[in-house]
């Protein structure tokens, strides 16, 4: 049976050299993949296979943790929030995981329970970004009550930079992380994509790259594939019918493009509801038949438009590429006024996965 043609596919072979990568640049650290929010769309278990030599993977929710394990990773699986009650200790000490320690509330679990086996505890200081995490000042005392529990099994000290993407940096907040660490002799967790990309000096005992791994880039205004990164996965679809449009006339919702001149325009198999943003503007690339165009008019929920005056030969069935190797999901993301994070992480469940080997 024919479907409607979109489809994401997983390229394995992309995730496998973009962990490859991260090794090369962090030749002593191990890697901790951020695989929170089902992979940032590119679904767990599929990336948790081209991700298998890593050192750990980094989750957010204790399902996706437990699925990791029943599906049979070994290796360090943390929850980058920790756990929200008693009960879920137990579950994620069961099960051999790693939790993030950032609150008086987690503390006083930690402390009040008595786990069937002792857990390693991330603990988090808050050094700037003022999401989670003891602040400096008090982190030291939090380090002591820890070290003192039968229930903690080791801990890693923690801290997430709120700039590492930006001109500001990371050297306030690695200079606070320092000062309130330095006379503990634990281990140490500190970089994202963008400081390990970025800063050398935080390539600690563990890195936590995420965005990198897919093969988007951490750095806007910076390319991907300047860091040798492939993208891991592609949205395609085709064309499904043809308009051509006389001056003067408009195509979609609002009549948001009207032609100036004849124009050809392919009617695209990829709305909103398939995750594509809503706010892609007109001007928008996208290739076909591996040529990169624009997009044209407002985007529908389960059509949009491309101009196709300039390839002769596009017609109903043309390849369209959404986002990928040929158009990235940055430029795209960009165009939009977001980031490649968002575009990955909304692309909808009606969008039928494909997992391959190798590009090409
Ligand atoms: C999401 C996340 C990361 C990964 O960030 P990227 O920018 O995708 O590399 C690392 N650490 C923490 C705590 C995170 O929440």
């Amino acid at each position: 049976m024919r479907m409607r043609p979109i489809l994401a596919t997983i390229h394995l072979d992309a995730l496998r050299h973009n962990l490859a990568i991260v090794k090369k640049i962090a030749p002593k650290s191990n890697v901790m993949a951020v695989v929170k929010a089902n992979a940032y769309g590119h679904g767990l278990l599929r990336v948790a296979k081209g991700l298998a030599e890593t050192d750990g993977f980094a989750v957010l929710g204790i399902n996706e943790a437990i699925s990791l394990r029943e599906a049979g990773y070994k290796q360090t699986i943390m929850l980058l929030e920790g756990v929200f009650e008693a009960d879920e200790l137990e579950l994620a000490a069961q099960w051999a995981l790693s939790i993030v320690v950032h609150n008086e509330q987690q503390m006083a679990i930690l402390e009040n329970v008595v786990l069937s086996q002792p857990i390693e505890i991330f603990l988090k200081m808050n050094t700037g970004m003022n999401r989670l995490g003891f602040r400096p000042q008090v982190y030291a005392t939090q380090i002591q009550r820890l070290s003192k529990l039968a229930n903690v099994k080791n801990i890693v000290m923690m801290t997430h930079f709120a700039a590492a993407d930006e001109d500001s940096g990371i050297s306030e907040a690695l200079a606070k992380f320092h000062e309130a660490t330095q006379t503990f002799s634990y281990q140490t967790s500190v970089a994202n994509s963008a400081a390990l990309l970025r800063y050398p000096e935080s390539h600690t005992d563990w890195v936590r790259p995420g965005i990198m791994l897919y093969g988007a880039t951490p750095v806007s205004g910076q390319a991907a594939t300047s860091f040798g990164l492939k993208p891991a996965m592609q949205l395609t679809t085709e064309i499904i019918a043809v308009q051509t449009l006389q001056a003067g006339e408009s195509v979609g919702y609002g009549h948001t493009f009207t032609a100036k001149e004849l124009t050809r325009v392919g009617i695209v198999a990829c709305g909103y509801a398939d995750g594509y943003p809503r706010h892609a503007p007109s001007g928008t690339p996208i290739a076909i038949n591996g040529k990169v165009t624009k997009t044209l008019g407002r985007v529908s929920m389960d059509m949009l438009f491309a101009d196709i005056s300039d390839i002769l030969e596009a017609d109903v069935g043309s390849a369209v590429e959404l986002w990928g190797a040929q158009v990235t999901v940055d430029a795209v993301a960009e165009a939009s006024g977001t980031v490649g994070y968002e575009l990955l992480c909304a692309v909808a469940p009606r969008v039928p996965f494909e997992v391959i080997e190798t590009h090409g």
